[in-house]
């Protein structure tokens, strides 16, 4: 049920972090993964063929909305089509929010929300016509909390379950699931700064029932699942995995 034999990924930013970590997860389970990336030396495709998995690369700025149509062209021509999709690549901006700058606002909310509703309409526009395809939003903590200092973030983050469940409505009924996940407190560049002030990690991790930060190993379960058949009537549902932050 969790075998991914003959299945093509699209996984957004794999050069690091979360992304990377999931990227070689599908391909451990036998799909083949097209990883788009902001950077050119991303080590995630030379991984997953060190693994004896199939992978191809894309260099793009996701942000620029207006090149999403000939990336995800590009992206459907190396293996003849796109089964699941995993809206990964996102931006965080540390200011509070009497302070926060509109650049900052737009820019997270340009990658972080307009990107990921752009490609989720390019990817389900090309999965309703085959019947079937897995979508998988990656959401946050801030999903359902307020955060500190990153206010922009939260909103598109809460925005993401709301087109996570927007889109399933339309979509259960047609063979496309379209899911979320929500990481708690990952180690990766997007937490770098919190974890280098000693109190607030301690603090953080204190709170974490698991007792400890999760890593880019403890999603590739989560992703798996929901790429596969074995989540076939699971649809607009956002998935913690945060070590229990959530259910303190
Ligand atoms: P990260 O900074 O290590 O990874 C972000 C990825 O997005 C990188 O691969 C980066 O190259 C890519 N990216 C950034 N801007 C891009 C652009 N313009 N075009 C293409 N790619 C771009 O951080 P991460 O923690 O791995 O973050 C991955 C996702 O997980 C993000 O959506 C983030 O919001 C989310 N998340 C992270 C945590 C955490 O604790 N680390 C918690 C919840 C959610």
């Amino acid at each position: 049920m969790f075998d991914l034999t003959g299945k093509i990924a699209l996984v957004t930013g794999t050069s690091g972090g979360l992304g990377q970590g999931m990227a070689v997860g599908l391909a451990e389970a036998g799909a083949s993964v097209v990883c788009i990336s902001s950077t050119n030396s991303d080590r995630t495709v030379e991984e997953i063929r060190k693994l004896g998995g199939k992978a191809e690369q894309i260099s793009a700025d996701l942000s620029d909305t207006d090149a999403l149509d000939q990336v995800f062209a590009q992206a459907l021509s190396f293996y003849g089509g796109i089964d699941i999709l995993v809206n990964n690549a996102g931006i965080i901006r540390r200011t509070p929010a009497a302070d926060h700058a509109r650049q900052d606002w737009n820019d997270v909310i340009n990658l972080n929300l307009n990107t990921v509703f752009f490609l989720s309409q390019l990817a389900g526009r090309h999965m309703l016509e085959r019947g079937s395809g897995k979508i998988i939003n990656i959401a946050s903590m801030l999903t359902f909390q307020g955060g500190i200092n990153v206010p922009g973030y939260t909103a598109a983050k809460h925005a993401v379950a709301g087109i996570t469940k927007a889109l399933a409505n339309e979509w259960a009924g047609k063979g496309v699931q379209i899911n979320a996940i929500a990481p708690g407190y990952m180690e990766t560049n997007n937490t770098a700064p919190i974890r280098s002030d000693e109190q607030r990690l301690q603090s953080i991790t204190d709170r974490i029932p698991a007792g400890r930060w999760g890593t880019p190993e403890d999603l590739k379960g989560p992703v798996v699942f929901l790429a596969s058949q074995a989540s076939d009537y699971v649809n607009g549902h956002v998935l913690c995995v945060d070590g229990g932050w959530l259910a303190r």
